[in-house]
């Protein structure tokens, strides 16, 4: 029986581990970062936790006898990305990237960003009320704008303190729906959104905000390392069939 880690944490990654388990003489060990309390677990061997960066990375891949990876952690999860990357490299275990498409601007506009910085920079420059929309672990690039109001959405409560002067915070797990996005918009009288290009189905906050003409902020994905990528679950299927 072979054996494939799929790194994951993302609802593509949980299906395509599911689709795994139909392909004939290979066994699925999926593996989450462990930053929630409640994931979404698929139904098969499952571990949770860092394994203690490249070096530890090396030895699970070689103590658990992977033959193959499938990196299908979120596109801004570039460490990693960079990780395993690496560590597969260096063990000679056949690896691809698995991740959605990234939203294209012609769908609307918005002014793109390549990082966190340069989105705060650019919120200066606008509106009062602003729906940061990029999770809760890089908000201290926004701390200095101590005059605006930030709305921040996150799964479960945060544990570490948020760094924003003036902030409401949510809790809520996606995918939401138009409606629900458009009566978070009106109550809390957002006027600038900043989001990460997730990619994949065109996130309902985005129409919305198209919708409602409000400024919005793109933070764009990072340089992938190199190698294969790829974008649906049965070019990935097709890929683990493939392997001799
Ligand atoms: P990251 O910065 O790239 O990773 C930081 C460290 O967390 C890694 O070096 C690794 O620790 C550990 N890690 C990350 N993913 C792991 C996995 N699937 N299995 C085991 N260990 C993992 O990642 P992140 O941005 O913190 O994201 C953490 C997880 O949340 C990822 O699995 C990602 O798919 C998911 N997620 C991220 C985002 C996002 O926007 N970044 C959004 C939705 C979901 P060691 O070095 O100790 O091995």
């Amino acid at each position: 029986m072979r054996r494939l880690l799929i790194l994951g944490g993302t609802g593509e990654a949980t299906k395509l581990a599911i689709e795994t388990q139909k392909v004939t003489n290979l066994r699925t060990i999926y593996s989450l970062a462990g930053r929630t309390n409640a994931p979404n677990i698929p139904l098969c061997e499952f571990r949770t936790g860092g394994f203690g960066g490249i070096n530890g990375l090396i030895r699970y891949l070689q103590d658990a006898k992977i033959d193959f990876v499938i990196d299908a952690t979120h596109p801004f999860a570039d460490q990693m990305a960079s990780n395993v990357a690496k560590a597969c490299t260096s063990t000679g275990i056949p690896r691809i990237k698995f991740c959605r498409p990234a939203w294209e601007p012609n769908h609307m506009p918005w002014i793109s960003v390549p990082t966190y910085s340069e989105a705060a920079n650019q919120i200066s420059l606008m509106g009062q009320r602003v729906f940061l929309s990029i999770g809760i672990n890089k908000l201290n690039a926004f701390s200095f704008l101590s005059q605006k109001w930030f709305l921040i959405r996150a799964i479960e409560i945060p544990i570490r303190k948020i760094p924003l002067a003036n902030h409401d915070i949510i809790l809520g797990r996606g995918p939401f729906t138009a409606i629900h996005e458009q009566n978070l918009f009106t109550k809390f009288g957002i006027e600038v959104l900043v989001s990460k290009n997730s990619g994949g189905v065109l996130a309902s906050k985005l129409k919305v905000a198209e919708r409602l003409q409000i400024p919005t902020i793109m933070i764009e994905q990072p340089l992938p390392p190199k190698g294969r990528i790829l974008h649906s679950i049965e070019e990935t299927l097709d890929w683990l069939r493939d392997q001799p």
